[in-house]
């Protein structure tokens, strides 16, 4: 068992998050597990170091994916790169259950209703816990609609909303969490370029802060907020037309770890559904989506750190029809392969490379493998872990 030295970057990096750096008084970070979380992995030598989880949800058979390489050039190339998983056995059928399932390792869905926080912790909940994460270093964007923000923590007493996803939706709005994030955490870490001068004013600006006036310290946080916030979904608000959701919430995760570089970034889309009334909107989500899906693996692999460090997992939560219904779309319920199994890709500086693993696994499986590729265990889930991933 080793512990691994966090690196003098992560060190100036927890350094700038912290303000510690800044003047930023009474930040009450002891103990926090900021400065030690999620740095040092005990009982690995993996290279993993972040993972995206993005739920292609919505509802997404194989057929129009993998299954038409044309649809998604990039999550083909991206499968070269990793081990495809076209055998994966979806939960249920509902989509707020089935996209809760991923998260939660927990098939059963029953008495959760539909805009209704489940029972059971999500794989956000079990990393920060074990880890000791902070809630800078673990976030969940979404499609947008008040339903999503439950993916981002569970009811159960042992975890919950302390050790819940910090949550950033398609519309850029930040939940309380991100709040008393800022308030306790100041600025992220510097950006380049253009934006260091305005980073250094806002500097500046927080160096008088403590100076014993109130309405100066609320407007300074406000800035420093208002900067953040418009680091974040810089990109976004030029974003239309079908699909804009799932396309801001790639973007939003894409500026995520571009400025923060957390170790879980979450994603949920949900747009593919307009798959109901037409097949061809459907076809022309999944291909933007994999399009946004590209950009993002690409900004990883532009960046060193990134690159060396990030593993990404993308699953639907489960498939379609086998036949389009009287509207010429494609509805889910009617129990054919198509819809009961999904393919997930998994791709990542540990895992193989150019593989498709015909195993069948089941969608609850990913979570539980997310889990121990960091050295957390998801106890409650009753996924098992995907075989055949790692080199
Ligand atoms: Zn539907």
């Amino acid at each position: 068992m080793s512990y691994q030295d966090p690196s003098r970057r992560d060190v100036l990096r927890t350094a700038a998050l912290t303000g510690a750096g800044l003047g930023l008084a009474g930040s009450g970070l002891a103990g926090s597990g900021l400065a030690g979380g999620g740095l040092a992995l005990p009982g690995t030598e993996r290279k993993t170091k972040r993972v995206v989880f993005i739920a292609f949800a919505g509802g997404v058979r194989t057929k129009e994916t993998f299954g038409t390489p044309a649809n998604v050039p990039n999550m083909v190339d991206m499968s070269k790169e990793g081990v495809l998983f076209p055998r994966m056995r979806t939960a249920n059928l509902g989509h707020f259950g089935a996209a809760l399932s991923i998260f939660t390792g927990i098939s059963e869905a029953r008495g959760i209703r539909e805009n209704s926080r489940g029972p059971d912790p999500t794989v956000f909940e079990y990393l920060r816990k074990d880890l000791g994460l902070a809630a800078s270093d673990v976030w969940i964007t979404t499609s947008g609609g008040a339903q999503q923000t439950n993916y981002a923590y569970g009811l159960h007493p042992e975890y919950g909303p302390k050790y819940g996803a910090t949550t950033l939706d398609g519309d850029g709005i930040f939940n309380r969490e991100f709040k008393d994030l800022l308030t306790r955490y100041g600025l992220p870490e510097p950006m380049e370029g253009g934006e260091k001068s305005m980073l250094d004013k806002l500097r500046k600006g927080i160096r008088t802060m403590g100076g014993g006036d109130p309405v100066k310290e609320a407007e300074n946080l406000a800035r420093i907020e208002e900067y953040i916030l418009s680091e974040l979904t810089r990109g976004t608000s030029d974003i239309s037309g079908a699909g804009a959701g799932d396309a801001k919430a790639l973007r939003l995760a894409r500026n995520l770890l571009s400025i923060f570089k957390p170790k879980v970034t979450g994603v949920v889309l949900q747009n593919a559904d307009i798959a109901h009334g037409s097949f061809n909107g459907y076809q022309e989500v999944i291909r933007r989506n994999d399009a946004a899906i590209g950009e993002l693996w690409t900004a990883v692999k532009e960046d060193e750190e990134l690159a060396e460090s990030t593993a990404f997992f993308i699953l639907p939560e489960f498939g379609r029809d086998r036949d389009l219904n009287a509207r010429r779309g494609l509805d889910h319920g009617d129990g054919s392969d198509d819809l009961r199994w999904v393919s997930c890709l998994a791709v990542g500086p540990d895992f193989k490379k150019g593989v498709v693993n015909k195993d069948a696994h089941q969608v609850i499986d990913v979570m539980p493998t997310i889990c121990d590729l960091f050295g957390a265990e998801a106890k409650l889930s009753k996924g098992g872990r995907l075989s055949g991933l790692y080199r």
